[in-house]
């Protein structure tokens, strides 16, 4: 059965939430011109799907790629729904994107692009209405273009439009790693919980924002992390790999493949490497019906969006393997935009240890929030699932 009607049932709560909570309030969807530096002119789609403003404005990211469609923007935007919900800020979900590959673009051009959806979307997004942030291949540059666009637009400054910027522009010192600094408490306090040792192995799957930080941050703390991969190809050594070295060999733009100590493995291995933990932390639909019981891990931390298919869920389930929700274990990222949402609002300026201290609340209270619905008969998913939905109906309530 559905999550939302299972958890609706299960709290006892009107049936009219689920119902309400199956569909997007609101999405735009909009077609607009790039001048290339060539001088030709090409068509990009762009999208805003605004899921439910229940709770507050709408929040999440905004993400340039080629697979970018409605559904996907809708999807993601009921994801943001269920994960504000869940780490408490007073948000509704949001998500949006452009369909192109960026890597096949200029800087000037992507810049272009950015300014152009901003123009497209000025109506419909602000501080109080929808507030974007990066997401996949978005960045604070991406930002900066945006909330420039914006403000000009608006004919004043408004940087709490737009989180995730540039620390000199207005942004919030530690929302860059923020993502994986959220993953690595909800690990702490998992491990916590299950009392496992420093020295088990952990897989991370992409060594993007999210994966880099968490590797560095489990790394700094004495964890060992065994393998990491970006879009080529993974690294592993089952003694712990090197990970500030390799930090700095990705820095110099070379796939982790090429690094010199550790054994090459392919990112469908990855998967199924035999280690404790595993954390996909790139693209979602990584852990599908085909591959599910190949993984051997007892621990999985859903550091991306939507890594494990619903029927792949079910298959770990019945393996035994505990998986801890996205909607949890990367809910630092958009905890970290709210800090700095509330920081602009304020004409503040936070330093980095108030961000990390500030950041760490938000991720125990969404955590034990989730304790709170668990019993040894439902997932740590139909918890989390459990907790959202319920502050979600109590602000439901007021609406109809
Ligand atoms: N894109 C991130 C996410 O999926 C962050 C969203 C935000 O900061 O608004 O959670």
């Amino acid at each position: 059965m559905d999550l939302i009607q299972e958890s609706v049932d299960a709290l006892g709560v009107d049936k009219k939430y689920a119902e309400r909570l199956e569909h997007p309030e609101r999405v735009i969807e909009f077609t607009f011109p790039l001048r290339k530096d060539d001088g030709d002119v090409i068509f990009l789609k762009g999208f805003r799907s605004q899921y439910n403003s229940a709770l507050g404005p709408c929040k999440g990211g905004i993400r340039f790629h080629e697979n970018v469609d409605r559904d996907e923007v809708v999807l993601l935007s009921k994801l943001m729904t269920f994960k504000n919900s869940l780490a408490g800020l007073p948000y509704g979900g949001g998500k949006g994107g452009v369909q192109f590959n960026p890597k096949q673009f200029s800087k000037t051009e992507i810049e272009r692009v950015s300014k152009s959806y901003v123009r497209n979307l000025f109506k419909f997004i602000g501080p109080d209405v929808d507030i974007p942030a990066p997401d996949v291949n978005t960045n604070a540059e991406v930002m900066a273009w945006m909330v420039d666009e914006y403000n000009s637009l608006a004919g004043r400054k408004e940087f709490a439009s737009f989180t995730g910027k540039p620390v000199d522009f207005n942004g919030l010192k530690g929302r860059g790693e923020a993502t994986g600094r959220g993953a690595y408490f909800i690990m702490m306090s998992v491990f916590k919980r299950h009392n496992i040792s420093k020295k088990a192995g952990i897989a991370i799957q992409g060594f993007g924002n999210v994966g880099m930080n968490l590797a560095r941050i489990l790394h700094e703390n004495g964890y060992k992390v065994v393998a990491v991969s970006d879009s080529k190809g993974g690294i592993y050594n089952s003694d712990g790999l090197d990970i500030p070295a390799l930090i700095e060999f990705k820095r110099s733009r070379k796939p982790v493949q090429e690094f010199e100590k550790g054994d090459k493995v392919s990112n469908e291995r990855l998967l199924e490497l035999d280690c404790d933990t595993l954390v996909p932390a790139a693209l979602d639909n990584q852990i599908r019906r085909d591959n599910a019981d190949k993984i051997k891990a007892k621990y999985v931390f859903e550091a991306a969006n939507n890594p494990i298919t619903p029927e792949a869920d079910q298959i770990l389930a019945e393996n035994g393997v505990e998986v801890l929700p996205d909607i949890l274990v990367n809910c630092g990222g958009v905890s970290a935009s709210y800090l700095e949402w509330v920081q602009n609002r304020e004409g503040n300026v936070y330093d980095y240890d108030a961000v990390v201290d500030k950041l760490k609340v938000v991720m125990d209270r969404a955590f034990s929030r989730v304790l709170s619905e668990k019993t040894d008969k439902i997932s740590y998913r139909e918890a989390a699932y459990r907790a959202s939905i319920r502050r979600l109906a109590a602000a439901l309530q007021h609406q109809f």
